[in-house]
């Protein structure tokens, strides 16, 4: 087994034992591996291990990424997931809408707006999440949670758009009780907006909350989603990494 593979077996198996130790079933919690700065061979050890939803926060990075597996040999079914976690700006929605299955960092109407346009309509809505900034000002990315709930029921209404849930990427907190404590107010505005409802709510299920450093803590305060980079492909080099 490669390095890789065995990395994604130890954060299968801590993930496990967060979820019991939340009291929470190990099926509730997917593993998104963050493949961002790694090139195709590091991808593929992940897929050849089972892995199959892939986390980019560079979008023509992983645009290239995506065109150089499918020149690969073939993977066993269920295809790649491709997840995009960095920033969008309104330039890059276009290749957003007609290369990912979904993206995590909506937290704009306009720009939700254009990738629910520039969705082709030969592909499935695509996938989203709400961004939240649930501890910085107004220099982070993220919407605040004040104005995440009229922010959700538009997007919902997107037609090219499913509304799937929140996510947020919180500055590292020192301990375990820190780190829940920021976690737990991203937890809340997803029951805020689960409480609201409206159109286009009903496929709300997705808390993207965790990263290599704080999954224990996510998946306490309710994550179903945890973005693990650097715990499954190792330290990252940002010298060769796209913009
Ligand atoms: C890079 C990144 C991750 C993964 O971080 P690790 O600490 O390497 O696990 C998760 N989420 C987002 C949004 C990221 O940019």
């Amino acid at each position: 087994m490669t390095m890789i593979g065995n990395n994604i077996q130890e954060i299968r198996a801590r993930l496990a034992r967060a979820c019991a130790a939340a009291g929470r079933g190990t099926g509730e919690v997917a593993l998104l591996a963050v493949s961002k700065t790694f090139g195709l061979e590091s991808v593929y050890a992940a897929a050849e291990a089972g892995q199959r939803a892939f986390g980019e926060n560079y979008i023509q990075e992983a645009v290239d990424k995506m065109a150089a597996v499918q020149a690969m040999p073939p993977l066993p079914a269920p295809a790649l997931q491709w997840h995009c976690i960095g920033p969008i700006q309104s330039n890059k929605t276009r290749l957003v809408a007609e290369h990912f299955d979904w993206a995590h960092t909506v937290d704009r109407l306009k720009i939700a707006q254009r990738l629910s346009d520039q969705r082709p309509a030969h592909l499935p809505p695509l996938m989203v999440c709400i961004q939240v900034n649930v501890d910085g000002g107004d220099t982070k990315s993220g919407v605040a949670p004040a104005e995440a709930v009229a922010l959700a029921q538009a997007v919902a209404q997107l037609p090219r758009l499913r509304l799937r849930g929140v996510m947020s990427i919180p500055d590292p907190a020192p301990d375990f009780e820190a780190q829940c404590a920021v976690h737990r107010r991203a937890r809340a505005v997803f029951d805020a907006i689960a409480t609201a409802g409206g159109p286009g709510l009903e496929y709300f299920d997705t808390l993207s909350l965790g990263m290599t450093g704080d999954l224990e803590a996510a998946v306490h305060a309710g994550s179903t989603l945890v973005r693990v980079g650097s715990g499954i492909f190792g330290a990252r080099s940002y010298g060769a990494a796209a913009g």
